[in-house]
This record gives structure tokens, C-alpha cells and sequence, in this order.
């Protein structure tokens, strides 16, 4: 049976259709049009899906909160136009589905799904997604399965505190893992450190250069994946989770983090089980939300 995922981002639709058994069969793109109106936006959904033959039904990563019961966006700054606005039920009735063949989650929960389904995670019993953007998000597997807890919020690493004292978060607490190891941190960290050289906040510079010698440059990735690993060690202790997949587009940067995540985890937590754990770099790029969105679709 042939499903469709949809991955709704504030500037870009990313689509594609996926068969049950896990084979990629179709992509698509559009722009969200988020000017145009929720009505526009809900078109270019059903276009999109309608194109890739939605036979099997159609599941939706969204950014921000949702009510799963209602099928809506209750809160995304990025995408204010559709908060409410009845999301599942609008696109079960244009494409002809039944309502239990619509479903939404969270962009970071699908990304997650789709990397364990068909990614790096393939296989894998228990894992946490980590993504490394403007923010650090993440999505946690569990015995096999999403765990996304009764808000979506569950996997939500970002706010894990590693510094009590630290800057003030956009969550309203102090000392955030995002604060220092998001893109956007590890770019202020870098210039103010004024690296690299050439062009201080260049991350993708930053990262060639660290890979290429040693110096301040792998210093600093060092610095940052020990930032991260201190909010990990959390995970390890918490839930004897052991392997850890980082994603977006600071994620390229993995191999270079691993070392010093590996650090702040044996720092934060303890047991022998500190040998067994893996940091892996997550492969599906941007595909991971839309693949992932379809996975409670497939058997
Ligand atoms: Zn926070």
C-alpha cells in the first residue's frame, strides 16, 4: 500500500509517497504559500498528496504543539496561520480518507520515526534523535516505537539544563542544552571566539578545518559535544538509552561532536554500559520528516 507523508515547514512542503514495506517510491516539494492563507496552504497539501496517491492514507509532521485528538496545530510560531485550524479533517474530507487515515506529529517525533524506520536507527530497540538546527530538538524510541507522551513533547532534549546558572532560554529557564549546542550556539560560540579565522560563525568552515588539523577549531566542536553529552547523560541515566542519532544541519558535524559527547555522557553518568554507547549521524537529511510521517500508516 502506498502512503504519503507530508513534512509542513514555515517556508517549504517537503512530500513523498513510501509503500508499506519501506520502499521510497515518490518525492515532492512545494512552497508553503503561508501569505496566501490557511485555505491555500490546505490545497497545496491535498495537491501534493492527491499527486503521489494517497491510497493508503496521509500522515503529517508539523512543527510545534498539536492536539492529536482534534488533529490541529494548537501552537507554532513558525506557522501562527494554521494553529487551530482543523488540519486532519480538512485533508481527510478533500482527499476522500477516513479520519483515522490522517494523522499529524511533531516534525522532531516523525524525524525521528523515519530515521529509525529506514535510516541510521533501522533495527535499532531503543534510540534518541537528536536535531542540531536553530534549536535542539529530538525524538525518542522505545522498545521499538515512538514514545511522543501525551503532548508530543516527550524526546524534547533541547531543554534539558547543563548549566543551572546559564543564559536565559527562549523556554523561559536558564542553562538549556540549546544554548550551547544548537547551530545557532555553536555559530555564536565560534565568534566569539572568532573562528575560524577567515570567517568567524562559518560553521561549515569551522568543521573543515577541524577535520583537516588540530587547534582551537576541533577544540571547540569538542567543547560544544561535551555541552551536549552533559544533556545525554541524562537520557543514559533516565532511561538506559544508549545510542544517539544526531540530525540536522549541524548533525553534519557528528563525527567531530562524537568525541566530546562521549566525554560530557561518561562525565554526567556512570556503569559499565558507557562502553556500549554510540553517537551515529542520522542519513535521511531532510527526507527523515515526510518518511517518518507515513510510518503509523505502514503495518
Ligand atoms: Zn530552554
Amino acid at each position: 500500500m502506498r502512503c504519503v507523508g507530508i513534512d509542513l515547514g514555515g517556508t517549504a512542503i517537503k512530500a513523498g509517497a513510501v509503500s508499506s514495506d519501506g520502499r521510497i517510491l515518490d518525492r515532492r516539494s512545494a512552497a508553503t504559500g503561508l501569505e496566501r492563507g490557511e485555505r491555500h496552504v490546505l490545497d497545496t497539501i491535498a495537491a501534493l498528496a492527491r499527486e503521489l496517491g494517497v491510497e493508503g492514507g496521509l500522515g503529517l509532521g508539523v512543527p510545534g504543539l498539536i492536539d492529536r485528538e482534534r488533529g490541529c496545530i494548537t501552537e507554532c510560531p513558525n506557522l501562527k496561520a494554521m494553529e487551530r485550524v482543523p488540519l486532519r479533517d480538512e485533508l481527510a474530507r478533500r482527499l476522500g480518507l477516513d479520519l483515522a487515515r490522517v494523522l499529524l506529529e511533531n516534525d522532531a517525533n516523525a524525524a525521528a520515526a523515519g530515521e529509525h524506520w529506514l535510516g541510521t536507527g533501522r533495527g535499532e530497540r531503543d534510540l534518541l534523535f537528536v536535531t542540531l538546527g536553530t534549536g535542539v530538538g529530538g525524538g525518542l524510541i522505545l522498545d521499538g516505537r515512538l514514545y511522543a507522551g501525551p503532548g508530543g513533547l516527550a524526546g524534547e532534549i533541547g531543554h534539558v539544563v547543563v548549566e543551572p546558572g546559564g543564559p536565559v532560554c527562549g523556554c523561559g529557564s536558564r542553562g538549556c542544552v540549546e544554548m550551547f549546542a544548537s547551530a545557532t550556539a555553536a555559530t555564536r560560540r565560534a565568534r566569539e571566539l572568532g573562528l575560524p579565522r577567515e570567517k568567524p560563525g562559518d560553521l561549515a568552515q569551522l568543521a573543515r578545518i577541524a577535520r583537516e588539523r588540530e587547534g582551537a577549531e576541533r577544540e571547540l566542536l569538542h567543547a560544544v559535544g561535551r555541552d551536549l553529552g552533559r544533556a545525554l547523560a541524562t537520557v543514559v541515566s533516565l532511561l538506559d538509552v544508549r545510542t544517539f542519532v544526531l540530525g540536522g544541519g549541524f548533525g553534519a558535524a557528528t563525527d567531530l561532536l562524537t568525541p566530546g559527547v562521549l566525554a560530557g555522557i561518561r562525565e554526567r553518568s556512570y556503569g559499565e554500559r558507557l562502553a556500549t554507547v554510540r553517537v551515529l549521524p542520522a542519513v535521511l537529511g531532510a527526507d527523515a520528516g515526510w518518511i517518518g510521517a507515513a510510518r503509523p500508516l505502514a503495518p
